[in-house]
């Protein structure tokens, strides 16, 4: 057999049929380096073995038990399918509870009186214990000896089991050690990592690192099992490690852009300020002079990239358009971006209301815009008479073209991706460069960036998703602002809420009621916005109600929302389209349903409708039927705490990163062993080394640092870095 390296191909692996190959294909599986990136999710301690009669709640134990039988059937009112595989050893029984099936034909191979293996941790439900999604492994001899005591688990994927994982990659650590044998200064090339880094952070070897993880050693401690050992670290380290190199080159790169040379021009801002009923907050202020200081303060110019983090409610609005006005009183152009048309139109009539006493045009640009008057906006833009463009992603589409746009800002940034944000650069300025009196090329002066996000992200999630930007927070509401006030509820209290609302409108208040769904779904037994809208009306017949859901057609919705806010509407029923940034003072109360059924970070956006203006204000939890305690005891995060930064841990933690952002949405990559959450300080120790790297050597020129400078261009398809020219 030919040599074996990190780079052949999965079917050359001695063992690994055309049948085999393929399966791994499917999974992302193309090499021997894919195959030890298939890491193990859990260990088996087998010195843990236990009893079933000695189990308690919430330990972590493995037992060899005996199938009794494997059951299926529907819970309750959820319908939801439960698999339930109950095994028995000498000294009792337990059930092992799926609420989804690993994979098709998972449960075949549980044959009653067949040995197994259970690992997992022990669960307290309604009165018993049980396991929920335990790890179950055949007990049959295998490549397993009796003085492996920490067995790696592998996630398990239909047709490749844990036994073959296992003996394929011990086979391919071993073969490797024979490559690195016969030609150690290869190898020593496939560890990217500088060797001083790897010393300062007191990290094995690449190699080393993987023939570990994979293959425990025979004294590996409850640290191991726990995935924390020096191998572990190894490998987190680096997954992290090369996210924050990227991110630590960008943001020299972006430090050493040309950018708009802004003076420092405050009379707008100023009359603007003067000209609201409130005065700011020092949060605001303080914000404000850190734009202010990214505009005008540096020499040579340079593009301003910065993050602005506000809890819902903080006022960024206000804060965005005295930035605005600094770029306007320029001579440049500003665009606001926004997810929503809703949201668009709002900040649209807001900067009207306050920028054209000032003599500024502005412009409005989304989608449902009828074409003809798109098309007289698009020439106003291009000559530069609109000033300030609001709108949706419409305002990224080729036909948009600018004059001279010096300030893009981006509202609500967590809806977006990070393309976004590259192409609205794009529309930036281009000038020509000159060398001498020689013209040289045309070169791309990037307007300035500001973003705003009222998801606060959490610190750890802001390092990697915003590692790139400068960051402020506006950490103090507007005063005069009472907390809200959180309730959860059951159906029992279904009667006392609604007479709660009514009384609330009854005194001149508002009302929101939001649901998971638009309408009757055969599927999911939950309560849906148009039914439950009729419902409503019958209930409070002498109050005026409003719909809003996304199906509606845009100028419909902007008619409901218009209405709502006019005070036409007492109660607007609604989905999560009111999510972001919806303004309306005077509503005072929020109906969430199946509160269960949201992430708390969007049940916190969702609670910041409320609580805008100088009302008491009210959010209401309301827990669907047969919810779990597990379900409720998160909801109830929500009774303790407003604080925006504190909830958006706390959703991180029980979610994990994937759903709290959506990977692709948020540009995060997928991590295979690596979590954000539980690894926060591999990921602050490798992000220090990532910076220290291009503090010693920004071109990463040196003979140690190339191949990171190769790996970083390999990685995204670039033929130079920014940073590096
Ligand atoms: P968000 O940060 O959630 O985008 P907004 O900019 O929409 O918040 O502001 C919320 C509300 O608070 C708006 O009605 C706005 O006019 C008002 N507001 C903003 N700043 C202040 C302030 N300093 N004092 C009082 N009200 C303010
Ligand atoms: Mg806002």
């Amino acid at each position: 057999m030919a040599i074996l390296k990190f780079d052949t191909p999965i079917q050359f692996i001695k063992g690994v049929g055309p049948k085999l190959g393929d399966r791994f294909k499917d999974h992302g599986v193309f090499t021997v380096q894919d195959l030890l990136e298939w890491y193990p999710r859990a260990y088996e301690d087998r010195r843990a073995a236990r009893s079933i009669a000695s189990l308690k709640p919430d330990e972590l134990v493995s037992l060899r038990a005996e199938v009794v039988a494997v059951k299926s059937y529907t819970l309750g009112k959820s319908r939801r399918k439960v698999y339930d595989l109950i095994v028995r050893d000498e000294t009792g029984r337990i059930h092992c509870k799926f609420f989804r099936v690993p994979y098709k034909g998972y449960f075949e191979r549980f044959k009653p009186l067949s040995k197994v293996r259970v690992i997992g941790k022990v669960t307290h439900y309604r009165g018993q214990i049980e396991f929920h999604h335990p790890d179950l492994q055949d007990d049959a001899p295998d490549t397993v000896t009796d003085d492996d005591i920490v067995v790696p688990i592998y996630p398990e994927t239909e047709g490749v089991t844990n036994r073959q994982l296992r003996k394929l990659i011990g086979f391919v650590l071993d073969e490797l050690r024979k490559t690195i044998a016969a030609s150690p200064g290869d190898f020593e090339k496939l560890d990217k990592l500088p060797r001083w880094v790897l010393e300062e952070a007191l990290l094995p070897s690449r190699f080393e690192a993987l023939d570990k993880v994979h293959r425990p050693p025979k004294d590996a401690t409850l640290e191991f099992a726990e995935l924390k050992s020096p191998f572990h670290r190894r490998l987190i380290f680096e997954e992290f490690f090369w996210l924050e190199l990227w991110l630590a080159s960008r943001k020299e790169g972006m430090a050493r852009e040309p950018g708009l040379p802004f003076e420092k021009k405050l009379e707008a801002a100023t009359k603007l300020k003067q000209s609201l009923p409130f005065a700011l907050t020092k949060a605001q202020l303080r914000t404000f002079d850190e734009i202010v200081k990214d505009l005008s303060g540096h020499t040579p110019a340079k593009p301003m990239h910065r993050l602005v983090q506000g809890d819902v409610g903080s006022g960024k609005t206000l804060v965005a358009l005295m930035s605005a006005l600094v770029a306007i009183e320029n001579g440049y152009q500003v665009a606001l971006m926004v997810p929503t048309e809703i949201l668009a139109e709002q900040h649209y009539r807001t900067a009207k209301k306050l920028l054209e006493p000032l003599g500024i045009q502005v412009g409005l640009f989304t989608g449902s815009i009828k074409t003809a008057e798109r098309a007289q906006a698009q020439a106003l833009l291009d000559r530069g008479e609109i000033q300030f463009a609001v709108g949706t992603h419409a305002l990224i589409e080729d036909a948009v073209v600018f004059k001279n746009l010096g300030l893009v800002i981006i509202d609500e940034q967590h809806r977006f991706g990070v393309h976004q944000r590259a192409k609205l650069k794009n529309k930036g300025q281009k000038v020509a460069a000159t060398k001498g009196s020689k013209k040289t090329a045309e070169i791309e002066i990037s307007p300035h960036f500001l973003i705003m996000t009222a998801t606060p992200i959490p610190r750890t999630l802001a390092m990697t998703v915003y590692g790139d930007l400068d960051v402020s927070v506006i950490d103090e509401l507007p005063v005069g602002r009472s907390p809200i006030q959180t309730r959860v509820g059951y159906e029992s209290h279904r009667d006392k809420m609604l007479n709660f609302v009514k009384a609330q409108i009854e005194k001149g208040r508002q009302a929101y009621f939001v649901y998971p769904l638009v309408e009757e779904s055969e599927k999911i037994d939950l309560k849906n916005a148009m039914t439950e809208f009729e419902t409503l009306k019958e209930k409070f017949p002498e109050f005026r109600l409003g719909l809003l859901h996304g199906r509606m057609k845009p100028d419909e919705k902007e008619q409901v929302m218009r209405s709502f806010r006019d005070g036409e509407f007492q109660i607007l029923v609604a989905t999560t389209v009111i999510e972001v940034g919806v303004d309306v003072p005077n509503a005072n109360i929020i109906v969430i349903e199946h509160s269960e059924r949201f992430g708390l970070s969007q049940l916190h956006q969702l609670r910041g409708r409320v609580g805008r203006g100088e009302h008491k204000s009210f959010c209401l939890l309301m827990l669907g039927r047969a919810v779990s305690e597990e379900a409720r005891d998160r909801v109830r995060v929500m009774e303790e705490t407003t604080d925006g930064f504190v909830i958006s841990e706390r959703d991180l933690e029980i979610r994990g990163p994937g759903e709290f952002l959506g990977s692709r949405q948020s540009g995060l990559p997928g991590f295979k062993l690596a979590n954000i959450v539980r690894d926060v300080r591999i990921l602050q120790e490798s992000r220090d080394a990532a910076f220290k790297i291009f503090q010693r050597d920004p071109k990463l020129s040196s003979i140690e640092h190339r191949p990171l400078r190769d790996e970083l261009l390999r990685a995204h398809g670039l033929t130079s870095l920014a940073s590096i020219g």
